[in-house]
């Protein structure tokens, strides 16, 4: 008795609180699309593909930057089931790997490339990551051409938390410009490279003039949608499918609820 007490006390506050969390669109959040043993932000093409395949069989709509942007800023409606698909740092396996299965489906992606590391290889990276390469700047404006999208990830992928005003300044208006002068880009959206944002941080990304900022989990609003604080889901090398259908289902939020709080916890042991 106690237990069906206890469970039904559980859905009941999961519903009070699903229903009144922010009405956020689900932002999956995706690194290298390859095979690489010991890798969390790797996901084989084979993963990938299966997570493209359902998408497309539930009918799912994959929504551009400025889609996401008028629903949050003038309520402009949405296709139902959308989605946003956003690639970090620019690898060249996004463009090898993913844009053949995004055309496959008429599927749009947004990458994220690193201003200073186009056509490089990955040595921004912490050593023991399996050395790659990044998309260069004729992948990036055939990866336009095939109506896939670019935004700004900063020039040099820091912490932002940790850098001088100046430095963020210059990290946030250069890697705009680039993307507006060299690529024809937008510029308008900005991600926060590691997710690593704070008051001032979102500031300087208002005051340099990008419409919004994605995140991850640390720093965002369960309740209140922030246009310079928007939460994405990590879909890392071991996704099972089972989770990849919760994390885009209505569900998700919950999954980034917990995660939030998860972090928040070992913080908070971290300082006893
Ligand atoms: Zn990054």
């Amino acid at each position: 008795m106690i237990f069906f007490l206890i469970l039904l006390f559980i859905i009941l506050a999961v519903i009070c609180f699903i229903t009144r969390s922010a009405h956020y669109i689900p932002v999956l959040m995706y690194h290298r699309i390859a095979d690489v043993k010991n890798d969390r932000n790797s996901l084989s093409v084979e993963k990938f593909a299966w997570q493209l395949n359902y998408l497309h069989k539930k009918n799912y709509h994959t929504i551009t930057l400025d889609m996401l942007y008028d629903f949050y800023a003038i309520r402009k409606k949405l296709p139902s089931k959308s989605i946003l698909l956003t690639f970090d740092d620019g690898y060249a396996d996004n463009y090898t790997a993913a844009l053949p299965l995004l055309v496959k489906y008429k599927m749009t992606a947004v990458v994220f490339p690193i201003g200073n590391w186009i056509g490089k290889k990955n040595n921004w990276e912490n050593l023991g990551k399996e050395e790659t390469i990044t998309m260069t700047k004729e992948q990036l404006l055939d990866w336009q051409q095939h109506g896939q999208l670019i935004a700004s990830h900063t020039m040099t992928h820091p912490f932002l938390t940790n850098c001088t005003e100046s430095k963020i300044i210059d990290e946030l208006h250069d890697s705009r410009q680039l993307l507006s002068n060299a690529l024809s880009a937008d510029g308008d959206f900005l991600c926060y490279p590691y997710g690593n944002f704070n008051e001032s941080v979102a500031a300087a990304a208002k005051r340099t003039g990008y419409k919004a900022a994605f995140a991850i989990f640390e720093g965002i609003n369960l309740f209140h949608i922030d246009l310079y604080a928007l939460p994405r889901i990590p879909i890392p090398s071991h996704q099972s499918k089972w989770e990849f259908i919760l994390k885009t289902s209505r569900l998700f939020i919950l999954f980034i609820a917990l995660r939030k709080w998860e972090r928040g916890f070992k913080k908070w042991r971290r300082k006893r």
